[in-house]
């Protein structure tokens, strides 16, 4: 069978601005998360904000089964049309992506979603998160427990200003009383989409073998199928075939 291949993107920021933030991500936050799946069998590539053409090349992306999103402090800086490029591989041939906790804010999110930069409550203090399984027989659910615990995460509360998930896969609950859909799965044309909360960059979040395995099954879920080509735009009814 063909290794599935990921392209882990990060900016790639706040472990080159922070010692804190370098000293739980020494090789950054994407190659961490490479590194895991890599274990789980599959071919990685990463890619970088700063890298040219954010390193998403038409090249890099034809080559990519399933793109994972990692951005928070430099959304903004992320070129248009690489987004669209992104986009077009998305909807147009299918490529799965993953848009990991702060991405919420970033440009192929709000594309895909309609989201809004400001469409959440956050605080950092370190409060306890839980992760409460909501669709236990979905494949993202594959090997996992009924909930997750984080002993220290960012908290993010709802609202969520976002349209409503294709499929719901996890709540939070957070000690300081808000909830969050925190796994949320969107199809738009042939590509599939998932959206999961955990990941700020100030706790070790991806070391934790669940969080691990939720993204290893989200790729597997989110990769390609072999769904037929689509037509947009004016169309002659190819009378022949009816
Ligand atoms: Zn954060």
């Amino acid at each position: 069978m063909q290794q599935t291949k990921v392209t882990v993107w990060n900016e790639y920021l706040h472990e080159v601005l922070s010692e804190e933030i370098a000293a739980i991500y020494p090789k950054g936050i994407h190659n961490c998360i490479a590194e895991f799946l890599e274990e789980a069998g599959m071919s990685t590539k990463t890619a970088t904000l700063r890298m040219p053409e954010h390193g998403l090349t038409e090249e890099v992306l034809a080559d990519t089964d399933v793109l994972i999103w990692w951005g928070h402090i430099a959304h903004d800086k992320v070129d248009d049309e690489i987004v669209q490029r992104v986009h077009d591989h998305v909807t147009k041939r299918g490529m799965g992506l993953i848009v990991l906790h702060s991405g919420h804010a970033s440009k192929i999110f709000k594309k895909i979603c309609g989201t809004d930069s400001e469409c959440l409550k956050w605080r950092e203090n370190g409060e306890k998160e839980i992760l409460w399984g909501v669709n236990p027989s979905h494949p993202i659910m594959n090997g996992l427990p009924e909930k997750i615990i984080l002993e220290q995460e960012e908290t993010y509360g709802e609202h969520f200003l976002i349209p409503q998930p294709d499929e719901l896969i996890f709540i939070s609950w957070f000690s300081g009383g808000e909830v969050f859909r925190s796994g949320c799965c969107f199809n738009r044309g042939k590509g599939r989409i998932f959206y999961f909360k955990p990941g700020h960059e100030a706790y070790p979040i991806y070391y934790n073998p669940q969080i691990q395995q939720v993204i290893v099954n989200a790729v597997n879920w989110a990769k390609p199928v072999a769904s037929p080509e689509i037509v947009y735009g004016h169309y002659t009814t190819p009378t022949k075939d009816m």
